[in-house]
């Protein structure tokens, strides 16, 4: 059974009409980076529950949630009208295996992400313990325009922190502008751009891979890892794809 607390909101970021990050203060119990809990409002008279990941560093008692909202969805919209001071329902414990600690070492880490599913790597990329396993990492963030490239300074900082080991990788697939890469990933997998572009290994041997986000983009990107000879890391055969679906 799921143990609600109620949560305040500290903030509710408007990065443009549809995308926000909505920070809350809440008595939550630890979670592990790359984890979701689940958010919960009760619109006329019916409650909506939804789950979201985690976008601060499990060590930050502000806990943030990027999210956009889903034309005619159920919570989403709701949750854009919320601002400072007003209450919503949080789960105290957070769920998922989207973890890098479910990660076989490697050489390289690739995090490839549409939309708000940058989130979960954010918080990962604030925990560098364990990223100490992995010699490079790429950031692959793919959206449909360069206005929904969110947390650009927050980005900036841990290439800052992290120097030549992180390559953050922007991918818009509708209004690119000069020079950044248009394709959407699996194509980007399979025709080697991806790996071409920011000179890092995308190879069974020796890289890791974590996908998040669209299921089309997850599933279609596992394919394209699968005919280079990746395969699914699961608990009990571990692999070199590590995946989550946001819907
Ligand atoms: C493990 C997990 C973690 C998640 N983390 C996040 C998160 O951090 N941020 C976030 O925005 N969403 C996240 N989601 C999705 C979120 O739980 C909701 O499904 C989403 O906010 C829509 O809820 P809704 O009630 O507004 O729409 P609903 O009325 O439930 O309509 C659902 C439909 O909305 C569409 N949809 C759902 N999520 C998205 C999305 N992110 N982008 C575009 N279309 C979508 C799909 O077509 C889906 O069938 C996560 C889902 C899972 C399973």
């Amino acid at each position: 059974m799921t143990n609600w607390v109620k949560a305040t909101v500290v903030e509710n970021i408007c990065w443009h009409e549809r995308l926000f990050s909505l920070r809350v203060k809440a008595p939550l119990d630890c979670f592990i980076a790359g984890q979701f809990t689940k958010l919960a409002l009760e619109v006329g008279g019916e409650r909506f529950t939804r789950a979201y990941s985690f976008v601060n560093s499990p060590d930050n008692s502000i806990h943030e949630f990027y999210y956009v909202t889903v034309e005619g969805g159920a919570l989403s919209p709701q949750l854009a009208l919320l601002s400072a001071g007003d209450s919503i329902d949080v789960a105290v414990q957070a769920s998922g295996f989207f973890t890098l600690d479910e990660v076989p070492d490697g050489k390289e880490l690739w995090l490839l992400s549409t939309g708000t599913a940058i989130g979960p790597y954010l918080s990962m990329l604030e925990t560098p313990d364990l990223l100490q396993r992995f010699e490079s990492i790429v950031l692959v963030h793919c959206v449909r325009h360069q206005q929904d490239l969110s947390y650009q300074a927050a980005i900036k900082s841990l290439e800052n922190d992290y120097g030549n080991k992180l390559t953050y990788l922007p991918i818009v697939t509708r209004d690119a502008p000069q020079g950044m890469l248009s394709q959407r990933v699996p194509l980007a997998i399979s025709n080697g751009e991806l790996a071409r572009r920011v000179q890092v290994a995308l190879n069974p041997a020796s890289s890791q891979v974590m996908i998040c986000g669209n299921p089309a983009m997850v599933r279609d990107a596992k394919g394209a890892l699968i005919e280079l000879g990746f395969i699914k890391n699961l608990r009990r055969a571990p692999g070199n794809i590590t995946v989550e679906n946001y819907w």
